[in-house]
């Protein structure tokens, strides 16, 4: 009870996480998304220090190489990481940490923050469903949804190793899913 302050939030691509997360960050003040590094380029909705700090494949490295990254991984060509420093700031602000990232990501963090990180696999209730939201999305290519559906598959089997799961199927029973987990395991 009340134990943990790392929230890890993952699913395949398009199975709800980003829905989930606004939900819980408009929900619980003491609750911060961490902003992660990436090398891919920006979306027209997405800004600097919100959605991510942009940077270059150099600057990423760099990163990588001063040992900044409490985790990271490459997402279809594109580099992905947590910093340690974003996890530090939000700790010391007396807050939990809410993250977004892949799979891998996620049991990264778990080895990193054994007994501080609780993983919620965001699941779709099918894999057509899956495909109709992304179409409905439509930030990506049919070629880009394809090659996300591939990658469902190993993210499904995966999702044995988190701490819970949650069948994404009508979005407010999932809010109170999400809202169950929370109250059970932390202070927010
Ligand atoms: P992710 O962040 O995991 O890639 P999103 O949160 O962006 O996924 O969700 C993918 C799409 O599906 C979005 O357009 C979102 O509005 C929609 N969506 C999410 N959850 C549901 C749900 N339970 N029912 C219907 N549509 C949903
Ligand atoms: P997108 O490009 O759609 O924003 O994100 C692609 C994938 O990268 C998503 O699964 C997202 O959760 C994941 N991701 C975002 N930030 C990180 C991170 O810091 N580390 C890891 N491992 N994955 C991340």
């Amino acid at each position: 009870m009340y134990n943990k302050n790392l929230i890890v939030l993952s699913s395949p691509s398009g199975g709800g996480k980003s829905t989930i997360a606004k939900y819980l960050l408009k929900n619980y003040p003491h609750l911060k998304f961490s902003v992660s590094c990436t090398t891919r380029i920006q979306r027209p909705k997405e800004s600097e220090g919100l959605d991510y700090y942009f940077v270059s494949k150099a600057e990423f490295e760099n990163k990588i190489n001063k040992n900044e990254f409490a985790e990271y991984e490459e997402f279809f060509g594109n580099m992905y990481g947590t910093l340690k420093s974003e996890i530090n700031n939000i700790i010391n602000e007396g807050k939990c940490v809410l993250f977004d990232v892949d799979v891998k990501g996620a049991l990264s963090l778990k080895m990193a923050y054994p007994d501080d990180a609780l993983l919620v696999f965001i699941a779709p209730p099918s894999k057509e469903i899956l495909e109709q939201r992304l179409k409905n999305r439509g930030t990506e290519t049919q070629e880009q949804i394809d090659k996300r559906l591939e990658r469902a598959d190993l993210e499904m089997k995966m999702s044995k190793q988190f701490d819970s799961i949650i069948i994404n199927d009508i979005l407010e029973n999932s809010f109170n899913e999400i809202d169950k987990i929370a109250n059970e395991n932390f202070v927010l």
